[in-house]
């Protein structure tokens, strides 16, 4: 259970969590770098400050084992997308600019990064993480709903909509008048996986909640393979976030 944050100079915004049954203080860095901290039961303010004052070396060290392992940005890097990819280069000439866009020519996005710059420090990978949501934000759109539009007629739902929202958590959203929104970041996902996002919001058309029947539901819709497919969403290294 989400029971609050703690601004903190080192570590930024932590997240705190209480689970029952649990014996000691478990710590990990999420996929968005923020710190999650999860306790036995729900503590004071003070006991929050403590936990990270007591740790503090561990976590750093934490986080820079998380850190070498995230994949950084490079010249020449092709990142997959649904149905295209999109390549990092840098700039033939002098530019203080971040370019990015569609190429009909190359039939793939792309992110030129200023000549000068280094690619695979921090600033630079905060810009292209930047482009990227841009990129997504403009393009998502032509990629994303035509495919579930297809999924949706091949599986035999009747959808009153799908829309294109921006959430980076929440992958995909269905209401109750049976519009589905589906997040713009689901184009740095493979097809396999964005098809697995709609059947899953698919399912909700007939069943809102997580229940058994809702994951029978959605089984079936993914010929079988939820289980396998909901492991490989949920340690897809999103480069986006
Ligand atoms: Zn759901």
């Amino acid at each position: 259970m989400y029971i609050g944050f703690l601004e903190d100079d080192d570590f930024g915004k932590v997240l705190f969590y209480t689970r029952k049954g649990m014996r000691s203080v478990r710590m990990k860095w999420n996929k968005y770098q923020q710190l999650e901290v999860t306790m036995p039961r729900i503590p004071s303010i003070d006991e929050m400050k403590g936990i990270l004052d007591l740790n503090r070396a561990e976590i750093k060290a934490l986080r820079a084992r998380v850190e070498s392992r995230e994949p950084a940005f490079y010249e020449g890097q092709i990142i997959p997308c649904c149905r295209y990819h999109l390549e990092i280069s840098r700039k033939p000439k002098a530019s203080q600019y971040y370019d990015f866009g569609f190429s009909p020519g190359r039939g793939c996005f792309f992110i030129s990064v200023p000549q000068q710059c280094d690619i695979a420090g921090s600033a630079a990978g905060r810009a292209l993480k930047a482009c990227m949501k841009k990129l997504a934000h403009r393009h998502a759109a032509a990629i994303i709903l035509p495919l579930a539009e297809d999924v949706a007629h091949e599986k035999g739902c009747t959808v009153r909509g799908f829309v294109m929202g921006r959430g980076l958590k929440k992958l995909g959203h269905c209401t109750r008048d049976r519009v589905i929104s589906l997040s713009s970041t689901l184009m740095y996902y493979p097809e396999e996986l964005v098809r697995y996002v709609i059947c899953h919001e698919l399912a909700h058309l007939k069943e809102m909640n997580h229940s058994a029947a809702f994951h029978a539901e959605c089984n079936r819709l993914c010929g079988g393979r939820e289980k396998e497919l909901e492991q490989k969403l949920r340690s897809f290294p999103l480069l986006c976030c």
